[in-house]
């Protein structure tokens, strides 16, 4: 059936650490019994990006390279905040390390991945997907897998694409990330947004013809319109009521919704902001709210790296074909 166990990334196995539904913390929503879906807990992925809070890359609206080099370095410290943050609710995630600061802190890396999460690629340089040209995004992965090669001695397991930047225009890089050998691409919000997004596509973790994983941003149909949630921006900007209705609205359906946050999202007060009026009120809306949101996500959701998650997917797909071929 296409479904097998080797495809589980090897670092998860060797870790071999409880997974997050064994660990079931204490829930508010669920102590109240009012998002009780009389089903097993559904465990959700969360997933970092790891990135300087002057990678932003908005179309016409970033610093080159020279500036980035320039500036004071602030991942380090919001970094091990963040570790500090998951280990105190017991919680493994996925980072998506930037190629970029991983050649300025190898360190910071080495400290992830002791810590026991997951490692994925952010790409190398935080350029938009959908602005390069296969070749120019096929070397700049090439070159974030080298860089993560070279400190852990390890291949990232997955990718995520600066800014979710796969749209429909460049479904090309999917065969690329399959032929480099990641186990998932977790790049494609399944929905219209600007520049980014795809609509109409699959809004489930999915098997792609190559054999990758596609584990898609969340989403929710409300009325006609399919809107994001979950991470970034929309964590900061939506009340946190919605993001959290959202996520059990998904979880009720069986389904695991995706987290996913910077580490620099917990700084209220960056030291470089983006120039354009719009660009800087996504960059910077709520910041000072982060921090607290991510606190009652931890305690509220159970979640574990996209590879566990999927893993999950894999054991329960198995487990309903061999009932449905025993029945
Ligand atoms: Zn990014």
């Amino acid at each position: 059936m296409g479904l097998h166990h080797t495809a589980i990334p090897r670092t998860i196995e060797a870790h071999g650490h409880d997974t997050a539904a064994d660990r079931r913390a204490p829930a508010v929503g669920e102590a109240a019994g009012t998002w009780d879906t009389g089903a097993r807990r559904v465990v959700n992925a969360l997933t970092i990006d790891v990135e300087e809070y002057f990678c932003y890359a908005y179309p016409g609206d970033t610093l080159s390279r020279e500036e980035w080099a320039a500036l004071e370095s602030r991942a380090v410290p919001h970094t091990l905040e963040t570790l500090k943050i998951l280990e105190q609710h017991g919680i493994r995630a996925t980072f998506f390390v930037l190629g970029w600061v991983v050649d300025r802190e190898p360190h910071l890396l080495r400290e992830i991945r002791d810590r026991g999460h997951e490692i994925g690629s952010h790409g190398f340089g935080h350029q938009l997907v959908y602005t390069q040209t296969p070749e120019r995004f096929r070397d700049d992965v090439k070159r974030s897998i080298d860089v993560i090669t070279d400190v852990i001695g390890e291949m990232p397991v997955g990718y995520r694409a600066p800014s979710f930047s796969i749209n429909a225009e460049c479904m090309w890089a999917l065969d690329i990330l399959a032929e480099l050998g990641f186990v998932y691409d977790a790049s494609i919000y399944p929905t219209r947004m600007r520049e980014n997004g795809a609509a109409g596509l699959r809004t489930e973790p999915h098997r792609l013809p190559s054999g990758m994983w596609e584990f898609p941003a969340a989403t929710l149909k409300i009325g006609g319109l399919r809107l994001p949630f979950g991470g970034g921006g929309y964590l900061r900007l939506y009340p946190f009521l919605i993001t959290r209705w959202a996520t059990h609205r998904i979880n009720a359906g069986g389904r695991p919704a995706m987290v996913y946050l910077h580490p620099w999202e917990l700084d209220p007060s960056p030291p470089v902001r983006p120039r354009s009026r719009l660009r800087r009120f996504q960059h910077t809306v709520n910041l000072a709210k982060t921090r607290s949101r991510l606190l009652h996500l931890c305690a509220e959701f159970d979640f574990a790296p996209i590879g566990d998650v999927l893993k999950q997917i894999e054991a329960e797909t198995e487990q309903s074909i061999e009932v449905a071929a025993a029945q």
